[in-house]
This record gives C-alpha cells, sequence and structure tokens, in this order.
C-alpha cells in the first residue's frame, strides 16, 4: 500500500470508497488528460466524475480566476451585489426555456436539490415528493430521502415522504415484453395508483434525472415523462430536472436533458462541470416558485465570485465552440464502436447512453446476471491501457463514461480503441 494510501486510511472515513486495486492520486491535468502521482497519463473518460466539463488548464477559465483573485476581493457573502452571479443567472436563465426563470447558485448538486425540494415542499405546502427507483439525488437529508438507489441509500432517515415511481427500469423481468407505448401506459397507471392510494393528492413535486448519472445511464423512453407531466399537472405538483449530470450540452440533443422528452419543467438542478473544477451549483425556476420561498439567504459560499469566475467562463467556452455538437458527434464515434463490439462479446449486456455520456453494461455471459466483479476487471483493464473510467449501476456492474465535452475526433477513437480491447479481455476473463 502506498503511504498516502495508509494515511488516507487511517484519517478519512471508510465510506470514501476509491476507485482502482491500487488508487490513484492525480497531480496535473492539460486538455483532456491527467497524469498520476508515478508520472502515467491517462485520457480521462469521467472527466473527474463530470466536474472538468471543458478539461484541465484551459486557459479562458484559468484567466478569469486569475482574474478575480488579482482584484484582491473574493469576498463571499451574499449580501452585496456579485456582477458575475447576475450575468451567469442571465444565461443561465435564458438558456433554461423556463418562462421568467430565476436562478439560485449553491456549491454542490446536493445543495442544488436540497434547495428544489425546499422550494417545492414550501410552495405546495406538502412533504409528499415523488421520485424515481434507482435514482441518486445527493446523500444529505432531503437528496437521499429521493435516492432510490440502494448503495447509497443506507443510513436514511428522510424528512420527506417519498414514493418511488417506475420509468427507468424498463429492463426488469415484469416489463421485457411490453412495447415503449405500453410500458409507459403501465408505468402511468401506477403513478395514478399511488397518487390516489399513497397520497391525499397534495404531492409536491415529481424530481427525475433525465438519464440516471449513477444509476448506470438507464434512462426513460420518448414519451414517459410527458406522460408524467400530464398526470403532475392535473394535481398542481411540480416538475424537477436533476440536471447534475445532463446539462449543458452533454447529451448531443438538446442543452439540458429534459428538453428532449419536450417537458418544459418548473425547476432543474445542476453543479459538477459548470465550473470546470470549481466548486457551483444551483437552481432554475418559475420566478413565482423561486420567491415562495422566505429565506434571507441559503448559503454562504454559494455563487461565490471565484466559482462564478470559473463558471461563466466554461459556459461562455461551451457556447461559443459548440460543444453539445461536439458532445453529439464524437459520442456517436465511441458509441456506435462500441454497439458494434458488444455485437460479438457476451459478457456485455448492453451498451446505451447519450451523447458524451455512454455505458457498458457487464453481464455472466451464462446466466446474463449483472456481473460487478467483471466490472472491476474491466476497470482495471481501461486503467492499465491508460483510460479513466467510472462505475455504477444499481449492481455496480457498469462501466460509465462522460468525457469532457471537449473530446476530439482522435481523442474518441483512441478511447474506443482501449474501450474495446478492454471489453475484449474482461470477455475472456469471464470465460
Ligand atoms: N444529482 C445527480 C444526478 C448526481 O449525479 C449527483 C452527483 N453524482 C448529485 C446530484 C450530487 O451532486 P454533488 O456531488 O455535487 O453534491
Amino acid at each position: 500500500m502506498s503511504d498516502l494510501l495508509a494515511r488516507h486510511r487511517a484519517v478519512m472515513p471508510d465510506w470514501v470508497a476509491l476507485y482502482y486495486d491500487r488508487p490513484i492520486e492525480i497531480v496535473e491535468g492539460r486538455g483532456n488528460r491527467v497524469t498520476d502521482a508515478d508520472g502515467t497519463t491517462y485520457l480521462d473518460f469521467f472527466a473527474g466524475i463530470l466536474t472538468n466539463m471543458i478539461g484541465y488548464d484551459v486557459p479562458e477559465v484559468r484567466e478569469a480566476v486569475e482574474r478575480r483573485l488579482a482584484t484582491g476581493v473574493v469576498h463571499t457573502s451574499t449580501a452585496y451585489l456579485l456582477r458575475g452571479q447576475v450575468e451567469l443567472a442571465e444565461k443561465i436563465a435564458r438558456l433554461s426555456g423556463i418562462e421568467d426563470a430565476k436562478v439560485f447558485f449553491t456549491n454542490s448538486g446536493t445543495e442544488a436539490n436540497e434547495t428544489a425540494l425546499l422550494l417545492a415542499t414550501y410552495a405546495r405546502k406538502s412533504d409528499q415528493v415523488l421520485a424515481m427507483r434507482q435514482s441518486y439525488h445527493g446523500r444529505s437529508f432531503g437528496a437521499l430521502g429521493v435516492t432510490g438507489n440502494r448503495a447509497w441509500k443506507n443510513n436514511s432517515y428522510s424528512p420527506l415522504n417519498v414514493h418511488f415511481l417506475h420509468g427507468a427500469d424498463r429492463h426488469l423481468p415484469q416489463f421485457a415484453r411490453l412495447s415503449d407505448h405500453d410500458y409507459i401506459k403501465v408505468c402511468t397507471e401506477d403513478l395514478r395508483h399511488v397518487l390516489a392510494t399513497a397520497t391525499g393528492g397534495d404531492v409536491a413535486a415529481l424530481i427525475a434525472e433525465p438519464i440516471q448519472g449513477v444509476g448506470g445511464f438507464t434512462m426513460a423512453p420518448d414519451g414517459l415523462f410527458a406522460a408524467y407531466r400530464e398526470v403532475l399537472d392535473e394535481y398542481g405538483a411540480l416538475f424537477i430536472s436533476d440536471e447534475v449530470q445532463t446539462g449543458w450540452g452533454r447529451t448531443g440533443e438538446t442543452f439540458f436533458g429534459i428538453q428532449a422528452h419536450g417537458v418544459t419543467p418548473d425547476v432543474m438542478t445542476f453543479a459538477k462541470g459548470l465550473g470546470n473544477g470549481f466548486a457551483v451549483g444551483g437552481v432554475v425556476a418559475r420566478g413565482d416558485l423561486m420567491d415562495a420561498l422566505h429565506a434571507v439567504g441559503l448559503s454562504t459560499f454559494g455563487g461565490n465570485p471565484i466559482s462564478m469566475a470559473a463558471a461563466n467562463a466554461t459556459l461562455d467556452y461551451v457556447l461559443d465552440h459548440d460543444l453539445q455538437a461536439n458532445a453529439a458527434r464524437t459520442g456517436a464515434i465511441v458509441m456506435d464502436g462500441l454497439r458494434e463490439a458488444a455485437g460479438r462479446l457476451p459478457v456485455v449486456g448492453e451498451v446505451r447512453g447519450k451523447g458524451l455520456m455512454f455505458a457498458i453494461e457487464l453481464v455472466d455471459p451464462g446466466t446474463g446476471e449483472p456481473a460487478p466483479a467483471l466490472a472491476g476487471v474491466m476497470m482495471e483493464e481501461t486503467r492499465r491501457r491508460g483510460l479513466l473510467a467510472g462505475k455504477g449501476g444499481l449492481y455496480g456492474n457498469v462501466i460509465r463514461m462522460a468525457p469532457p465535452l471537449t473530446l476530439t475526433e482522435a481523442e474518441a477513437k483512441e478511447g474506443l480503441g482501449i474501450l474495446i480491447d478492454s471489453m475484449e479481455a474482461t470477455n475472456e476473463a469471464s470465460e
């Protein structure tokens, strides 16, 4: 065990899970690659867990942060006007497609969801919330309450009254034979049943990820969220879209993931990539909802000037370089190649995703059952070949990837080659 790992184990909680048999210490990043303490360089197909949305050491971001630092004023109080907040809020309000939108900044996705739930429950005067099975929204009390993934949900004593819905679990045996149309019908009837039998109809909101991130990139079929929205509207319940993973053009199709479903949510939450490594999150919501909360502020560091400088520069970069189109283009290169290879590798259950958000599900070739041990094998194989990926899924058997939106075509092909070699090695290990 390395000295740093031993020291980590001594003073950090046991539940802080590190990837890989020999955990990596990243010491440097340039472009879409990072280098570890041993001097090994990796193509980062996980973008630092989706934080470094436009890669590493981006001059525009560095200079924006340095300009702010050079002022000597890194004042964090929410009690003063801050130009960076207003400018960023204007951009996000415009991009959100939400009418009369207002924006509030936090430091993380967890806080963003906590704020969204606070807004919704307060505006609707109800602690009843709907969420999706297998979801992940963070680990604070409220966010954990709406998290439906058992791997993260333990130790949760939620203050909310939560009902979990079908919709991102089309793969379950009981739904396998249904067409998308019939699956949506079954799910919508179930939603109606939950509303009629388990609640007084006074539900505050549904919170959902357009593509479940930690859940292993499972998604609702087209039409499901629109059908849910119709039912929610009958009850006056709000729709919260958690865009922490799917925002900023990553899915290639639309700027925010939910927009591909033809649904305009009442509230969206965001975080991760927006600050390109600096802590920032937030909520964009209909102005009347946002204003319904009676609070003086919510967190001291939310929307701090350094994060705002980084976030403004990052968002401008994404828009100026049309990285949404790049996500569609480079994502298709990887996904098409993975799908083709998967056809001849029984260890691959499914390749799924959208744009620069794609996942490989690993199964036991004999039984088709989830194979978390083989996901471990594939993680080591990709690392050995110089590529960083993530792990997820309800059973921990999904390799999930979300490279920087700045991925080049050459890097997409390089990564694809590594992934195919690693899939083949994993397939061999399964025999
Ligand atoms: N929502 C989703 C969809 C996420 O994937 C995450 C983080 N993995 C969160 C919320 C929580 O965000 P954070 O880690 O910034 O608190």
